[in-house]
């Protein structure tokens, strides 16, 4: 008889919830209601906008950040600091410029008190098998970008963690050493030659994820919050230019431009309580409004699917997202399942001169933005029509990060700026209006 038993969970996040707490006392969440469980045998890839809290649940799931509220459990029980069965490979590497390659991978080990020959033993075999032969005794800085990092995978992998995780390991890395080393590491797992039981791989790439992956979760921002959990089945090594290949990444663009979908998911999921209210300031995406027109130029003419828009012009989602919220949030292109369109407004706006531009995001900012309406109303009651930067902050980061409530009046002033609603003198750091009787 065969007995079915339910595959072992490697680490499972039950309702994780990360938040912090403002100087101002104020609470900004990061990370809602995230459920998850990682299984032994499976890359999962871990997809989302940057600021969608990719790496702070990344580093909840190392015990490197404990979570507001929610479980971790490894193997079942709640996990208690560090987690042991994790190893982590940044972005930057993170290598230590004093130390050689053979002792940069042996820290891990050390830093699990494992005994010097035994350490020197494992890390020259992880040196080996990344492919490091020859460079034990370099250091750092002789080594390509590419080394380096095989350098932060032989450290990580040395400790032959059941979870390997990765924040955007090849982000830094040029394209064809990034897709290099995504390969050999595809390889190496595959042929199961690295002493891991799965991999997490955080990234903002759509098509890395669907390469590597058996699953992707995708979230979304604001709060960071899962969107969809999806199995990949196609077998490796998967071919870019495949249909399949073409339909699952099509699928996923979808989910991450169209945010009707998202409601419904949520609907099904878990009907949301009183957080359903519009925000009243909704994030601006930190794009110069040279950067929007130019992508509605380019929509002139090729109206459709915003993917293949990405991928003509070689920009990754995180480069276009940013743009394209800016122009929904102004109301100038429509967004539905992944297809971008110039609405009315847009359209006037392409086809219009300078000064008519200015005007129409004028307009748009002031009947859509409330940060922007704020700003003028308050302009407009002080008799020097002058206000202090401070002013704006303090009532943003009542909703904002310092730094993201920086950034929020900078794109604020920026926007009011070109569309001269307000100028802003920055030795004084003050918003003023533009004195309007000087015909
Ligand atoms: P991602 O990796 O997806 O880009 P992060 O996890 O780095 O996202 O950050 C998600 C959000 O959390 C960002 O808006 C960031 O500004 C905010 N954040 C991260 N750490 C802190 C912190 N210590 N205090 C306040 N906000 C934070
Ligand atoms: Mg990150």
């Amino acid at each position: 008889m065969v007995v079915k038993v339910a595959s072992k969970s490697l680490i499972a996040l039950e309702s994780i919830k990360k938040s912090y707490q403002q100087p101002n006392g104020q609470e900004i969440t990061i990370l809602e209601n995230i459920s998850l469980e990682l299984k032994p045998g499976e890359i999962v890839a871990l997809l989302g906008p940057s600021g969608s809290g990719k790496s702070t649940l990344m580093r909840i799931i190392a015990g490197l950040i404990t979570p507001t509220q929610g479980k971790v459990l490894y193997h079942n029980r709640p996990l208690v600091g560090l987690n042991p069965g994790v190893a982590i490979v940044f972005q930057s590497f993170a290598l230590y410029p004093w130390l050689t390659v053979l002792e940069n991978v042996e820290l891990g080990l050390k830093a699990k008190g494992v005994m010097a020959s035994e350490r020197r033993y494992k890390a020259l075999q992880m040196i080996d098998v990344i492919g490091l032969d020859g460079f034990e005794n370099a250091y750092p800085k002789e080594l390509s970008g590419g080394m380096r990092q095989r350098v932060g995978f032989a450290r990580a992998l040395a400790v032959e963690p059941e979870l390997l995780c990765m924040d955007e390991p090849f982000s830094a890395l040029d394209v064809l050493t990034a897709e290099n080393l995504r390969f050999e590491l595809l390889d190496l797992w595959l042929e199961k030659r690295i002493p891991t039981k799965s991999v997490l791989i955080v990234t903002h790439g759509i098509e890395e994820a669907v390469i590597l992956a058996d699953r992707i979760i995708v979230l979304g921002r604001n709060p960071g919050r899962i969107r969809a959990d999806l199995t990949v089945t196609l077998p490796h090594y998967r071919d870019r230019k495949s249909s399949s290949f073409q339909a699952l990444v099509d699928q996923v663009y979808k989910i991450i431009t169209n945010p009707e979908l998202e409601n419904v998911e949520q609907a099904a999921v878990a009907p949301q309580s009183t957080e359903t209210q519009p925000r009243k300031y909704p994030p601006l995406p930190a794009v110069r409004i040279g950067s929007i027109a130019g992508l509605l130029e380019l929509l002139e003419d090729r109206q459709g699917d915003l993917y293949r828009l990405g991928q003509e012009l070689q920009l990754e989602v995180d480069d276009i997202l940013p743009i394209v919220d800016a122009a929904q949030l102004m109301k100038l292109v429509n967004l539905r399942e992944g297809d971008i369109t110039l609405t009315e407004v847009g359209q006037q706006f392409v086809s219009s001169g300078i000064d008519e531009r200015k005007a129409i995001v004028r307009n748009q900012l002031l009947s859509n933005l409330f940060l922007i309406q704020q700003i003028t109303n308050l302009l407009q009651v002080k008799r020097n029509q002058r206000i202090q930067e401070e002013l704006i902050l303090d009532i943003l980061e009542a909703h904002f990060s310092p730094e993201e409530a920086e950034r929020q009046l900078k794109t604020a002033i920026d926007w009011g700026r070109y569309a001269e609603i307000y100028s802003y003198d920055e030795p004084a750091g003050e918003i003023f209006l533009e004195s309007i009787n000087n015909d």
